[in-house]
C-alpha cells in the first residue's frame, strides 16, 4: 500500500480547499524563498523544441578513459573474491581497483597488483561480498521523512504507555525543539479519540502534535491549537476532513485528513528547517544501508510543483557543498485532471535544464493514476469482496494519461505511474499502448510502480511494450501482520493468489523489475535494501521466519533480486552506463557486505551488515575494520 500517495493526496488537496489553500499560501510566504513564476508562454515555446531522448545529461558524468597504473596507483583495492559485478560477461571477479571516482580494474588477483601503491587502501573481502551500490528507484527521501520526525509511539498500547513515552522523550529535547511525533492508532488508543488535555499534561504550554501511524489523523494539544488559531469557530472542510469536538464545538484534540493541515503548517511542517531535519532520517542514513542512488518519487510539501522547487534547490546546494551522499533523480508530478500535460512536460524540461548539479537531476514525470486499493481509492476489474457494488475509482482517465505519456515522451523524458489495483493497471497499460501506437516507444524507459494487483492476462504486456515494473518487495508479505487479512477482506483469496503483488510472475515474463522502499509507505528502518531484498526472496515479513509466504510462487531468486536493486534501477534512471554494475570505467559506487548473500539463509539476509559504501570512490559509510 502506498501510504506516501495517500499522504501526498492530503497535502496536494490543499490546493482544492480554499481554507487550506489560504493557510498554505500564508505558510509559503513565511517560509519559502521567493520563486520566479514561469510564464506559460515561455513554457509552451520550450516544449515545441523536441530534444533528443535524455542521455543522462551533464549532471552525471559518463565513463572516463580506463587509465593505467602509470598515471597513478589505486586509492582502493578490493581482493579475495566475493565480487558480484552484474556484468553478464564477467559475473564474478577476484579483485577490483578504484582510482579517484572510477573503477579502473576488474579481474583476477594477480592483475590488480600493478595498481597497488603506498597509499592504496587494501580491503581483503574474505567471505564478504562486494556489490554495486544499491539503486532505490522509488522513494520519498527528500521531504516525507517529515512524517517520521519526533517521538515514535508505534507499537505502544494504551494512552498511558504512549504518554509515558512522550513525557520521557520531551525530557531529552533541548529547549526550543519542536515537539512532535507519530505512530498512534485508534486501536492503540483503545478505540477512544485522543484528547488534547492528555497531551497538555505532559507538554505544559508547549505546542505538540502526533501523526497517526497511517498519517490520516492528527492528535494535538491545546497550545498547538492556539498557535494555529483553531477554535470552536473553525469550520470543518468536509464530512471526511474535520475536527472531533466537545459539545460546545471546541476541537477536542483529534483531526482527520486535511483538517490537520492548519496545525501541521502552523508548526512548520513544510519549513526548510523541518525538511533538513527530515533528511537526517532519510538521505543522510541511506548510505548506511548501501544505497548510492535513489529516485525521488514526489516531493509534496505544497499544492503544486512550484511550491516544491526550493526542496530541490536545497539538495543542489547540499551537493555543491559536498554534503549530499546520494545521486538523486527527481520528478515533476501531476496529480489532477486539471493539469495540462503539455505544461507539465514543459516544466519537466525546464527543471531538467535549470535544476541540476553533479549528483542531482530531474528527468521523470510522476503521475498518480489512482489512490490506495485498501481504502477503495483504486479501480478494480471486479467489485470489492466487501463492497459488491463498488469497483473503486481512478484519479485520471485513460485519455489524460495517454496525453501525459505522449507529452513527456516527446519532451525526451520518462513516466513513472502509480497504480494500486488491477483495473487501474489495465487502464494505464492501454494508455501506453495507444500512445506507442501513435508515437512509438523506441528508447523509452517508462515505469508502472507498485503493481499491487495485476490481472494475469496483463502481465505479458509490460515486456511487450518495454515497460519497467517498480516494486516495494516488503509489501508482498503479510506486512505489519495485517496485509493478508486486509487484502483477504477487500479482494478475497482467489484474487490474492492470482494477482496480488505478482512480482515473481512479472520477473518470469521477462519484464525489467526495479525496487524502491517507498518511505513513508514503509517504516524508516525498512529503507534498507537488504530488508526489501529478503522479502523479495521469501515473501515473508522480516524477522518472522515462520510466516507462510504470501503467494509462494511470487518469490524471486537472490540473483534476480540483486539485479533488480542495482543494474535494473540504474537502467530505469538512464544511469546504467555510469553505475549499476562493477565494470572498468564506471563510477565507483560500491558496497561491501559482511557476508556473501548467496551463502546466507534467505530469512537471515537482513542481518548481514553493510560495512562500507562508496559513492564516486569516497566513503559515505564505513565501519570496516582495516
Ligand atoms: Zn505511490
Ligand atoms: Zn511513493
Amino acid at each position: 500500500m502506498c501510504i506516501a500517495c495517500n499522504w501526498s493526496a492530503m497535502l496536494g488537496a490543499a490546493a482544492t480547499t480554499s481554507l487550506a489553500a489560504a493557510i498554505h499560501a500564508n505558510a509559503a510566504r513565511a517560509t519559502l524563498p521567493r520563486r520566479r513564476l514561469l510564464q506559460a508562454g515561455a513554457l509552451m515555446a520550450a516544449a515545441a523544441v523536441t530534444p533528443p531522448l535524455l542521455q543522462g545529461g551533464a549532471a552525471h558524468a559518463g565513463p572516463g578513459p580506463m587509465g593505467s597504473p602509470a598515471d597513478g596507483a589505486a586509492d582502493w583495492i578490493f581482493s579475495g573474491g566475493g565480487i558480484y559485478t552484474m556484468n553478464p560477461a564477467q559475473p564474478w571477479a577476484q579483485a577490483v581497483a578504484v582510482r579517484g571516482n572510477r573503477i579502473v580494474y576488474v579481474g583476477d588477483g594477480t592483475g590488480v597488483e600493478r595498481w597497488r601503491g603506498p597509499r592504496t587502501r587494501l580491503v581483503d573481502l574474505k567471505g564478504r561480498m562486494l556489490l554495486p551500490g544499491f539503486v532505490d528507484s522509488h522513494n520519498h527521501l527528500a521531504s516525507l521523512g517529515a512524517t517520521k520526525l519526533g517521538v515514535n509511539v508505534r507499537g505502544l498500547q494504551g494512552k498511558d504507555t504512549i504518554l509515558a513515552k512522550v513525557k520521557d522523550w520531551i525530557k531529552d529535547q533541548p529547549p526550543g525543539a519542536v515537539l512532535r511525533g507519530h505512530g498512534w492508532s485508534m486501536e492503540s488508543m483503545g478505540g477512544i479519540s485522543p484528547r488534547r488535555e492528555w497531551l497538555d499534561a505532559v507538554t505544559g504550554d508547549r505546542p505538540m502534535y502526533l501523526l497517526s501511524f497511517d498519517m490520516h489523523d492528527l492528535w494535538f494539544n491545546t497550545a498547538a491549537m492556539q498557535l494555529a488559531g483553531v477554535s470552536a469557530k473553525t469550520a470543518d472542510l468536509s464530512k471526511t476532513q474535520y475536527f472531533e469536538r466537545d459539545p460546545d464545538g471546541t476541537p477536542s484534540g483529534h483531526s482527520h485528513e486535511d483538517a490537520s493541515l492548519q496545525i501541521l503548517l502552523a508548526m512548520g511542517f513544510t519549513s526548510p528547517e523541518t525538511i533538513r531535519e527530515a533528511q537526517k532520517l532519510t538521505i543522510d542514513v541511506a548510505p548506511r544501508h548501501g544505497i548510492t542512488t535513489y529516485m525521488e518519487a514526489g516531493v509534496i510539501m505544497g499544492a503544486g510543483n512550484q511550491e516544491n522547487e526550493w526542496v530541490y534547490r536545497k539538495l543542489i546546494e547540499r551537493d555543491q557543498a559536498g554534503e549530499l551522499p546520494l545521486r538523486i533523480v527527481g520528478t515533476v508530478w501531476t496529480r489532477s485532471m486539471g493539469d495540462d500535460p503539455a505544461k507539465i512536460a514543459a516544466l519537466l524540461k525546464d527543471w531538467n535544464q535549470r535544476l541540476r548539479s553533479d549528483h542531482v537531476q530531474i528527468s521523470v514525470c510522476k503521475l498518480w493514476s489512482d489512490g490506495v486499493l485498501l481504502s477503495g481509492g483504486a479501480l478494480t476489474l471486479e467489485a470489492f469482496s466487501d463492497d459488491p457494488l463498488n469497483n473503486g475509482r481512478m484519479t485520471f482517465d485513460g485519455e489524460h494519461i495517454q496525453r501525459q505519456i505522449e507529452a513527456t515522451q516527446k519532451a525526451g523524458f520518462d513516466m513513472h505511474i502509480h497504480v494500486d489495483a488491477d483495473g487501474s493497471t489495465r487502464t494505464v497499460l492501454d494508455a501506453y499502448e495507444r500512445a506507442f501506437a501513435r508515437i512509438g516507444n523506441r528508447g523509452t524507459r517508462h515505469v508502472i510502480c507498485h503493481n499491487t494487483m495485476v490481472h494475469p492476462n496483463d502481465i505479458p504486456h509490460y515486456k511487450k511494450m518495454g515497460l519497467i515494473a517498480n516494486a516495494t518487495p516488503l509489501w508482498g508479505t503479510d506486512y505489519d501482520g495485517i496485509y493478508r487479512k486486509s487484502y483477504e477482506k477487500r479482494i478475497g483469496n482467489q484474487r490474492i493468489e492470482e494477482r496480488l503483488f505478482p512480482y515473481g510472475d512479472l520477473q518470469r515474463s521477462g519484464t525489467i523489475i526495479s525496487y524502491g522502499a517507498d518511505i513513508p509507505g514503509a517504516d524508516l528502518p525498512e529503507l534498507a535494501p537488504l530488508i526489501q531484498l529478503e522479502a523479495a526472496v521469501t515473501r515473508k515479513r522480516v524477522g518472522f521466519p515462520k510466516d507462510e509466504p504470501l503467494v509462494a510462487r511470487q518469490r524471486v531468486s537472490v540473483a534476480e533480486a540483486l539485479r533488480n536493486y542495482t543494474w535494473n534501477g540504474a537502467y530505469q534512471l538512464r544511469l546504467e552506463d555510469k553505475v549499476g554494475s562493477i565494470e572498468t570505467g564506471k563510477l565507483a559506487d560500491l558496497v561491501v557486505l559482511g557476508a556473501d548473500l548467496f551463502k546466507v539463509v534467505p530469512e537471515q539476509i537482513h542481518t548481514v551488515p553493510v560495512l562500507l559504501t562508496l559513492m564516486d570512490g569516497r566513503p559515505t559509510h564505513n565501519t570496516l575494520q582495516t
